[in-house]
């Protein structure tokens, strides 16, 4: 059978990839450490379990409305009032299976072909391999470590032509851990003002923000917030990945677009994982305090030992569970060329899971995911000390 062309030059996820492969090797008993994964380690909180049981024993188990269901609908709007200062009528709300499958949608509805999207890269790489799926462009505005990664208005302006449609931003930032602030979410707002372009704020990690705090770029400005289109979910917030629960967040023709595309794609997303979510955002506040705390004790322990390590270069990440340090010299200096051939060895030989910066358009990087306990983030970081001290030994022999 021939596969279409479009799915044979579709990338596979390697952070997707990655994770499954340690996952193999788990099953076939090797001890696999592996901090490749985006999700945290824990299980969904005992109560938002309980109460997604108790409404499908009750009978809702049947499909409900495309766009989401009137509950969450509604918790959403109250949250986007209360953390964002961003009010949103309901048909401005959009409820899809994942933030992952909302923003297909969108790059769906939006791109004809030809329309170019900026990414800025490092990226996530769902981005540009979604816009390629809607035949758009995806456009790469290379950031640098020296501004922590981000997007500025001269960086950005060196990319924008009368083809670009939309700017893809992603704060706190996978793989990068970046947080923008508002004076450099306010410089990027008043570049865009007289700009006819769509921004989509992938704002999942939102919670996780340890220095600073989360700002919204479409609350920089009503006409920004017109602009906009927040994607958010309950994934990382609440330990929910496998529940696949996203939303969008906007200008209400787009979010009718998204849903009639919903209707002959999903119908409407799992009924009792939509209560689930209803039940994440009923949580007392101090579960997300204490859940916060966890993580940046977490992100101080590894970012202490990463910057051990000989020759790495890392800044230091003010928020979701990354680090995403520069590793070309640390993988020359032990013989490597690449990055890539570095961690494969690196897994071949010690076990340890890590994605190369190249899944993210970094090649000179990698990515560590800190999202596991104490003990197995400080016995994966002992054996790739070990694993580099040995090689630096054997080239100096
Ligand atoms: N955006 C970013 C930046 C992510 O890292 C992820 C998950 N890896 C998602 C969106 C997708 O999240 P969801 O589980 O809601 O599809």
């Amino acid at each position: 059978m021939q596969i279409s062309k479009r799915i044979k030059t579709l990338s596979r996820s390697q952070t997707v990839e990655i994770t499954n492969l340690s996952r193999c090797l788990k099953n076939e008993g090797i001890d696999v450490i592996s901090l490749s994964v985006g999700e945290p380690d824990f299980t969904t909180p005992e109560e938002i379990i309980h109460y997604a049981n108790t409404m499908a024993k009750q009978g809702n188990t049947k499909y409900v409305a495309t766009d989401g269901l009137p509950e969450l609908k509604l918790k959403i709007q109250e949250k986007m009032q209360r953390d964002n200062a961003l009010s949103y009528d309901l048909d401005e709300i959009f409820v899809g299976s994942g933030a992952k499958q909302v923003l297909y949608n969108i790059f769906m509805a939006l791109l004809d072909p030809g329309d170019e999207v900026v990414v800025p890269n490092p990226f996530w790489v769902t981005y540009t391999e979604q816009v390629k799926l809607a035949e758009g462009v995806p456009v790469i505005a290379h950031t640098t470590a020296e501004n922590e990664y981000k997007l500025t208005p001269k960086i950005l302006d060196q990319f924008m032509t009368e083809k670009t449609k939309i700017l893809v931003l992603n704060s706190p930032n996978n793989p990068t851990g970046s947080v923008y602030t508002r004076e450099e979410l306010k410089a990027l707002a008043d570049y865009l003002d007289d700009k006819d372009i769509i921004v989509i704020a992938d704002e999942i990690y939102e919670v996780l923000v340890y220095d600073g705090e989360h700002i919204s770029i479409a609350s920089m400005s009503e006409k920004m917030k017109k602009k906009t289109i927040v994607i958010n979910g309950v994934s990382k917030s609440h330990a929910m990945t496998g529940w696949r629960v996203g939303y969008a967040c906007g200008d209400r023709e787009v979010i009718s677009a998204i849903t009639k595309l919903q209707s002959q794609l999903v119908s409407s997303v799992s009924t009792p994982a939509q209560y689930a979510a209803v039940a994440a955002y009923d949580m007392e506040r101090t579960f997300l305090d204490e859940y916060n705390q966890l993580f940046r004790k977490r992100r101080d322990n590894a970012y202490k030992k990463m910057v051990e390590l000989p020759y790495v270069e890392c800044i230091k990440p003010q928020g979701a569970f990354y680090l995403f340090p520069y590793f070309k010299d640390t993988a020359k200096k032990c013989g490597f060329n690449t990055v890539d051939d570095f961690l494969k060895a690196l897994l071949s030989e010690k076990h340890v899971a890590l994605v190369p910066g190249s899944a993210f358009g970094y090649p000179n990087n990698l990515r560590l995911s800190y999202a596991v306990d104490e003990d197995t983030l400080n016995e994966a970081m002992n054996r790739l000390k070990i694993f580099i001290n040995e090689k630096l030994e054997n080239i100096r022999k």
